[in-house]
């Protein structure tokens, strides 16, 4: 197979060009998301997926990954974040069409920004809570 980018030749199965390092399977591989049991995972959609992590049930619907939902359960969600981190992204790419690889990723990534915003307030959240439950805690004691 050539390289799209700058043409030299790379032994089959390989991602990326061992010339240039560009990628070798995005420009002209079939595009087969959306098609369930029939589409082809490409090595680049693999991988661990923070926005199913993070978001579980909610990015399912997002994604059309209906199995999410499980994590509306209580402790199965805790299953759940782990088993979307895992496969999340497999199973997005096999339950809806996406324009393209580099269209799944961009999508994908802002999930897991917005995960990482998500568990960075909740983090604040947690720190605000614990210091005004001490500040009030320390004043009740203070009053004679
Ligand atoms: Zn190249």
């Amino acid at each position: 197979m050539f390289c799209p980018k700058c043409g030299a030749a790379n032994p089959e199965g390989r991602n990326f060009c061992s010339s240039c390092g560009g990628p070798l399977q995005i420009i002209g591989a079939v595009n087969t998301s959306g098609m369930g049991r029939l589409a082809q995972i490409p090595p680049e959609v693999r991988g661990w997926n923070w926005g199913g992590f993070w978001w579980g049930w909610i990015w399912g619907i997002g994604n059309s990954v209906w199995i999410a939902l499980l994590g509306l359960i209580p402790i199965v969600s805790l299953v759940m974040m782990f088993v979307l981190g895992a496969k999340g992204s497999e199973w997005a790419w096999t339950a809806r069409k996406w324009e393209s690889i580099e269209h799944f990723k961009r999508v994908q990534r802002n999930w897991a920004l917005a995960g990482w915003i998500l568990f960075i307030i909740g983090v604040l959240f947690w720190v605000a809570y614990f210091a005004l439950a001490v500040c009030v805690m320390t004043t009740i004691e203070a009053i004679p």
